[in-house]
């Protein structure tokens, strides 16, 4: 039809990067098209050309009004049959106004998934958008519906693993609180069911999340369930596809937040769980007040979330641990620790002399402190009030001493987080021997930019950087290569590489983690040498910058600011051998765990910098050696509520993301291709000559010809054959044969 020819002719010219100035004016006047016209407050209105006149424009915006504009301010709009499609490469005109205008037709229809190309994009709906549970998976299983969803990624991925045999990876990715955990529930949830015939291990693997919540989510100001470690759980099936287990490995956990928490932000979900849902019998064995009675929470004047009720989430918590064959005793214990560090929070110290040394108050915290972390009163007012070297004692200052207890319970809580992730694989291991397959799901914690950035932000936002470049590099990067490698004409679509950002903190020995580490093992590197270091060191790199006791770094989503005091301890993140000592000499419930704290100080010969790069090689190592799908999720505002599409806000995300690029590439990827090799024993009896005596090369272009495939259809490589779509018509040669 017309308006399609119209659109294709024009989508010809905008969309292959022509300049706009030459879109075909006249064309959109006489079919009467829309066109995307900035307003004063730089939003895009919908709106027809009147006529032209050289570079100006008379144009009418969809209210009526008629206003001159230049040219050069006028994009195309896609047609209106085109609105709303399902998939972003459907678009005639791939511009942001367009792009914009798709998905915010979508969202406020409550279709919050949408594709870009290869990408699922999931919007956060805020609020319940009844398109989950058991009948939109056997929908989404069935083939009834293959609408975008992250149901249909998840089936996408299970069906890949049945047909190719090889393990899958959904990699989630997006801001915080964009909805990348909730997402990788919903996928979970998905393929929890869809290989099951075991319902424990369906139920189990579904409750698992809550415990991982309970002590790794927190609020924060920007997303009230923020997960503060990152997560990949492996979910693992025989070779029929059955469910068999999983098993779930975390990182980064941000082990400050148990002593320090910003206004408005609370610590983990599990203390006011404790405190507000614990049965009486359980309060009074553990002392438990309310949670405004601790100083660990009581902090940041922030104790309940609207409309979360934790006394209800506490009888979910212990629903989960039975779920999950966690022993009453093994729960009571975890229950005993997590009062024993909120007492140790109200452990207060009295200042002896003049150089405000000071000693341990004995009173109620610190009481209630040493029984429930069954260690002896004075052992505890020892190490948290001196300092031990070479068999020296010496008092600690008012400072030190609060520093070292808040050192002592993110310890235990470290520890005992470490302990529950384990249990929780072990009870998920299942029948490990038939396992097969495996589809990994990655939930990481989102890039953060807060008013003071520390060590956990700048890990954080590595990480984030180096999944991005994983995340562009698979989109973008290595098809295009492969083009170019195989000489084929190919139109380069350009994208933002962030390789010098990671070369930042990557390189040895001028990197920031090597640095670091460096720095963290002299005992003489202070905060300020440290900086004055850095700032030596890393001006080469054009990301980095420095200020007065704090650096910059330009991320590929923002440019952030660190705070340079407290890294080097953070990075070292030793505690003191007496500390050390004391736990491993307490009695239940801190036996078992006290190992876990063991291990994890004593292996410390790697700063924490240098082992979370380690540990993230090998997780990038694994997505690679998996077939990848990935999904982006966004915030479609700050405000956190339904129903508003912020445009900027959203554009900033696909912006960084380069979604128009990914969709560039896909709009012109060859969606089939083989080597001539492959190609002429596949299709070489289709030739009328013997093929033998040809070399592949020559071989494949001969059937081609010989078969009149369009040369549009196909490009020739030098050592591959590329197709648009599938070639069909050879295949259905060769099944005649
Ligand atoms: P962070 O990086 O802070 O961990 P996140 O990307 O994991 O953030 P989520 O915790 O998944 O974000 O989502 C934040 C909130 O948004 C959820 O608590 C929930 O209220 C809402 N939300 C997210 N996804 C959905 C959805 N699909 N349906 C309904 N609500 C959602
Ligand atoms: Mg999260």
């Amino acid at each position: 039809n017309e308006t399609s020819a119209a659109a294709a002719a024009a989508a010809a010219a905008v969309a292959s990067g022509k300049s706009r100035s030459t879109m075909p004016l006249d064309y959109f006047i006489k079919n009467k098209l829309g066109v995307w016209c900035k307003s004063q407050n730089d939003q895009w209105e919908l709106a027809k050309i009147k006529s032209t006149a050289g570079e100006e424009a008379t144009v009418m915006i969809f209210n009526g009004n008629v206003i001159a504009k230049s040219t050069g301010e006028l994009l195309p709009a896609n047609p209106e049959i085109l609105d709303g499609v399902d998939d972003l490469v459907e678009l005639c005109y791939l511009n942001k106004p367009s792009v914009l205008h798709n998905l915010r037709y979508r969202y406020n229809r409550d279709v919050i998934y949408s594709k870009a190309g290869p990408v699922l994009l999931a919007f956060n709906p805020f609020k319940d958008v009844n398109i989950y549970g058991d009948d939109f998976v056997t929908a989404y299983k069935d083939k009834i519906l293959d609408h975008p969803h992250v149901y249909a990624v998840a089936d996408a991925a299970y069906n890949d693993m049945m047909r190719d045999g090889g393990n899958q990876s959904i990699i989630i990715s997006g801001e915080n609180g964009s909805g990348k955990t909730e997402t990788a529930k919903y996928a979970m949830q998905y393929l929890a069911s869809v290989g099951s015939q075991n319902d424990e291990m369906k139920c189990k693997l579904i409750k698992s999340s809550c415990i991982l919540e309970a002590f790794g989510n927190a609020k924060t100001s920007r997303n009230c369930n923020s997960s503060r470690f990152g997560k990949l759980v492996d979910i693992h099936y025989n070779a029929e596809g059955t469910l068999t287990g999983a098993s779930i490995q975390t990182y980064l956990l941000e082990k400050s937040r148990v002593s320090q928490i910003c206004r408005g932000e609370r610590s983990y979900h599990v203390f006011y769980q404790i405190c507000a849902g614990a049965p009486p019998a359980l309060k009074d064995m553990l002392n438990l007040k309310m949670s405004s009675e601790y100083k660990f929470l009581n902090q940041s004047g922030c104790l309940k979330i609207n409309g979360i009720d934790d006394a209800q989430n506490y009888i979910m918590l212990v629903d989960a641990f039975d779920t999950l064959g966690i022993s009453s005793q093994d729960q009571e214990n975890v229950f005993q620790l997590l009062a024993a560090i909120l007492w140790l929070g109200n452990i207060s110290f009295a200042v002896t002399d003049q150089e405000e040394h000071v000693e341990l108050v004995v009173d109620e915290a610190s009481r209630s402190a040493a029984r429930l972390m069954g260690c002896k009163m004075d052992e505890l007012m020892v190490v948290l009030s001196t300092n031990k070297t070479h068999n020296m004692t010496e008092p600690l200052t008012l400072q030190q001493a609060a520093d070292k207890r808040d050192a002592l319970a993110a310890s235990v809580y470290q520890s005992l987080f470490n302990w529950l992730v384990e249990e929780v694989s072990t009870s998920l291991k299942g029948d490990k021997q038939h396992t097969q397959h495996t589809i990994s799901i990655l939930d990481t914690c989102g890039f953060e930019s807060l008013q003071k950035n520390s060590f956990q932000q700048l890990l954080i936002n590595y990480a984030d950087e180096r999944l991005q470049q994983h995340f562009i590099r698979h989109l973008c990067k290595l098809e295009q290569e492969d083009y170019e490698l195989e000489g084929i004409d190919w139109k380069k679509v350009m994208f933002e590489d962030n390789q010098e950002c990671l070369d930042l903190f990557e390189k040895k020995p001028m990197g920031i983690i090597s640095l670091l580490s460096e720095g963290s093992n002299s005992s003489k590197t202070e905060d300020d040498t440290f900086i004055d270091k850095i700032k030596r060191d890393l001006s080469y790199n054009t990301c980095f910058s420095c200020e007065k006791g704090a650096f910059r770094v330009r991320h590929y989503a923002r440019e952030v600011q660190y705070d340079a005091s407290g890294l080097l301890k953070q990075n070292r993140d030793t505690l003191q051998s007496d500390a050390i000592q004391l736990l491993s000499s307490c009695k239940k419930p801190l036996d078992r765990l006290s190992c876990g704290v063991m291990n994890q100080v004593q292996t410390t010969g790697q700063s924490v910098g240098a082992k979370f790069m380690d540990r993230l090689f090998k997780l990038i190592q694994q997505m690679e050696n998996s077939k990848q799908h990935f999904i982006r999720c966004i915030k479609p505002n700050t405000k956190k509520v339904p129903g508003i599409y912020e445009n900027d806000v959203v554009w900033e995300q696909l912006k960084c993301s380069q979604v128009m690029e990914i969709v560039q590439v896909s709009k012109s990827r060859y969606a089939l291709c083989f080597t001539h090799q492959g190609f002429d024993s596949r299709f070489g009896c289709l030739l009328s000559k013997n093929s033998s005596c040809m070399d592949p090369l020559t071989a494949s272009v001969a059937i081609l010809k010989q078969h009149r495939i369009p040369t549009q259809m196909y490009q020739v490589g030098f050592t591959k054959l590329f197709f648009r779509g599938q070639v069909d018509v050879l295949e259905n040669m060769r099944q005649v044969l």
